[in-house]
């Protein structure tokens, strides 16, 4: 099943979209300026999902919003889970990189207001606060069920489903601050959709990650292809390593890292610029496209 969140008609809505990606059907959901929330609990509980609010609609006839567009908390990200990335960094400042990983994952947050919709603009922050804005295509995994301590046998059962983000990274600030909270965290800095695919519909760590940067003027350029059996830390191990003394709730998000072809890897780097355009597909998922502007 797919579950989306959209604009209609000058008001929020939530339900589902059709296989085919093509057609939705508003739910009365009781708080639909959440998204999909309500409904990611009640699939999550096995409870019947709300009735239909009005006719299906063509997606193309709507504005998608994340399905997930206020989260009630920091969003939980993977840093450098991909051998690849963490090799292409190994020239940069975040050299330590490979090294640093024996044993357990790197865990940040992105601020809630970070997330936006799945063809919003990101605003770049000027160059007085960052010349370095850099896109990192994810898999993002939407939690279902609540628990806390969940043992890796376990942990698949708390995954909802899961659904496209783009890991918008201020690399200078990261750098700056040792901590890579602020500049993880820019206003838009979190593009998210265009659904979420619930886990019997795509097996999650066995799918296909492409990103693609299209300059402005430019030709699209594909730069990320990876393929998620390839993280270093799986979906299972991130469940019960995040939830470990935490207590994860439903509609928490955890974006699973990024794989190799970031701007920062290359050669001078390739920052993102007024006018560039990112999308980020995952096969089983769909796509999100987002302009970047400078305001
Ligand atoms: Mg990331």
């Amino acid at each position: 099943m797919r579950i989306a969140s959209w604009n209609w008609g000058g008001r929020p809505h939530a339900g589902t979209v059709s296989a085919d990606g093509r057609e939705c059907t508003p739910l009365a959901v009781k708080d639909p300026d959440r998204g999909a929330l309500e409904l990611v609990r009640r699939l999550a509980d096995g409870a019947p999902l709300p009735p239909p609010a009005g006719p299906r609609l063509p997606v193309d006839a709507v504005t998608l919003r994340a399905p997930l567009p206020r989260p009630r908390r920091n969003l939980f990200c993977v840093g450098r889970n991909y051998r690849a990335h963490a090799e292409e960094l190994a020239g940069t400042v975040f050299r330590d990189a490979v090294a640093q990983h024996e044993g357990w994952p790197i865990v940040f947050t992105k601020v809630p207001e970070t997330v936006i919709g799945p063809h919003d603009t990101v605003r770049l922050p000027g160059r007085a606060v960052s010349e370095q804005i850099d896109y990192e295509c994810e898999l993002a995994v939407v939690i279902g069920r609540a628990g806390r301590d969940i043992p890796r046998s376990r942990a698949l059962e708390h995954v909802l489903g899961y659904t496209v983000c783009n890991d918008v990274s201020a690399r200078d600030v990261q750098v700056r601050h040792q901590q890579w909270h602020l500049g993880k965290s820019f206003d838009t800095f979190c593009p998210m959709g265009p659904w979420i695919v619930t886990a019997d519909e795509l097996d999650g760590q066995a799918t296909r990650i492409r990103g693609w940067v299209t300059p402005a003027g430019g030709h699209a350029e594909l730069r990320q292809d990876g393929r998620t059996q390839a993280m270093i830390f799986d979906i299972p191990c991130l469940v019960e390593t995040i939830s470990r003394g935490i207590t994860l709730q439903p509609g928490d998000i955890i974006a699973t890292g990024t794989p190799s072809g970031v701007g920062m890897g290359f050669t001078p780097p390739r920052w993102l610029r007024h006018g560039d355009v990112v999308r980020v597909e995952i096969d089983g998922i769909g796509a999100i496209e987002n302009r970047f502007e400078e305001h």
